[in-house]
């Protein structure tokens, strides 16, 4: 039983509750209350930390590598792919705003890609360059958004690369500390925040929705939001989403590690960075589709071994024995039939904002924006 100085404040009823604290329930908290100072908002919050895909993450500030934007073009055309990468560019931008004093280590040290000798001619590289340039240019306002360049393969010790593609605009941060700065600003701003707290399920009344969870305490609110992003179906069954866990590894620091910035190869499946000149280096799930369109966060040897491949033989060829793997996770992100992010009315008064497609660093902060905008409204 709760007693009545609880009722009338932590479990007051609320204007809105928002389920998952990752990076879209607590960027649509911090819009939400930008827009509406006074509501009552909280938020649930099943682990004892996040924890889905906005710890667990690699940390790029990106918008999308040339290859990638390459293929979305050929799947869902050219609009969809610019109405994307805008709003990946323009997270970006509020992040940089939001966070100017340094505190999530936002760096911009230029983004690369990786191609081999099978991936494509050279003269169709440049030809991809220049049109993807071309569309880019409105968003990024820049004629040159990706260059070859080639002549850094050498110096950064690469092997088996034939051409490095640079993005002089992409950027990385710190996950960590960006969910942490994120939470305190929506503390501060006065939302309440409940952690190991799951929602099983909710009961729609005309006036209001009482949510029920694994703690059995009496929520309430005039709105529910639902930023669950892979774990969504468990509460919006109808939802076109599909979980797919991303494997990481970090090496031990490397002597002279001869590059900084953030990495791409063969569409988006292999990235890596320098963090702290230790390797982070994170993918390979197209080896294993089927086994990794999991919410199981488990790491698998089958992934494990083909990122390790992958340092051995083409990031790091000459340092072999210089370092031993010190960490390894995984997390959880949400693809679908396509990569738009799903923000929506989904029943009356429940709203749901997921399906970041693996972008939700990024995407994260329009997508809190837009559904503040969508519920205000
Ligand atoms: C390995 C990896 C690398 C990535 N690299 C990048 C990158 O470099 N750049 C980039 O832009 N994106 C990257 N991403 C994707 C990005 O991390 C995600 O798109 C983004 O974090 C999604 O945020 P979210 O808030 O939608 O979901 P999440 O962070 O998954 O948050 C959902 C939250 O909901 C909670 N929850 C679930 N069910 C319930 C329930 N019933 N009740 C209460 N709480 C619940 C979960 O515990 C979780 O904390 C990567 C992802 C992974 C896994």
């Amino acid at each position: 039983m709760i007693s009545i100085w609880e009722k009338e404040t932590f479990f007051a009823p609320q204007d809105v509750i928002i389920v998952g604290s990752g990076f879209v329930g607590l960027w649509s908290a911090l819009y939400l209350k930008k827009k509406a100072p006074k509501l009552k908002i909280s938020i649930l919050e099943r682990g004892l930390i996040p924890t889905g895909a906005s710890t667990r993450n690699a940390g790029f500030a990106c918008f999308g590598s040339l290859s990638e934007l390459m293929h979305d073009v050929q799947i869902s055309g050219t609009d969809k792919m610019l109405e994307l990468v805008e709003l990946r560019y323009k997270g970006l931008e509020k992040i940089q705003k939001h966070f100017a004093d340094g505190s999530v280590d936002f760096e911009i040290n230029g983004g690369y890609e990786l191609y081999d000798d099978s991936l494509i001619d050279t003269e169709t590289l440049i030809a991809n360059i220049e049109y993807i340039n071309a569309l880019l240019k409105s968003i990024t306002g820049t004629k040159k958004t990706f260059k070859l360049n080639d002549e850094k393969i050498e110096s950064f010790g690469f092997a088996k690369i034939r051409h490095l593609v640079k993005n002089n605009l992409e950027g990385s941060l710190h996950s960590g500390k960006l969910l942490q700065a994120l939470l305190q600003r929506v503390q501060v701003a006065g939302v309440q925040v409940f952690n190991a707290t799951e929602v099983t399920t909710y009961n729609l009344y005309d006036e209001n929705i009482e949510i029920e969870t694994n703690k059995h305490l009496p929520f309430s609110t005039k709105k529910l939001l639902v930023c669950t992003n892979a774990f969504a179906q468990e509460l919006l069954p109808d939802l076109d989403i599909v979980p797919a866990r991303g494997q990481v590894l970090l090496t031990s620091p490397i002597k002279n590690l001869p590059w900084k910035g953030t990495f791409h190869s063969d569409e988006g499946f292999y990235y890596f960075r320098n963090l702290g000149n230790k390797v982070l280096l994170g993918g390979a799930r197209n080896k294993a589709f089927e086994d990794e369109a999991t919410k199981d966060p488990q790491i698998t040897s089958i992934i494990q071994n083909e990122l390790e491949k992958y340092l051995d033989k083409v990031i790091l060829p000459k340092q072999k024995g210089e370092y031993t793997i010190e960490n390894r996770w995984s997390g959880i992100m949400c693809m679908g039939g396509e990569k738009m992010p799903i923000v929506k009315q989904a029943l009356p008064n429940v709203f749901c904002a997921v399906r970041m497609s693996g972008m939700g660093v990024a995407l994260a902060p329009e997508v809190g924006q837009q559904v503040a905008e969508m519920m205000i409204d």
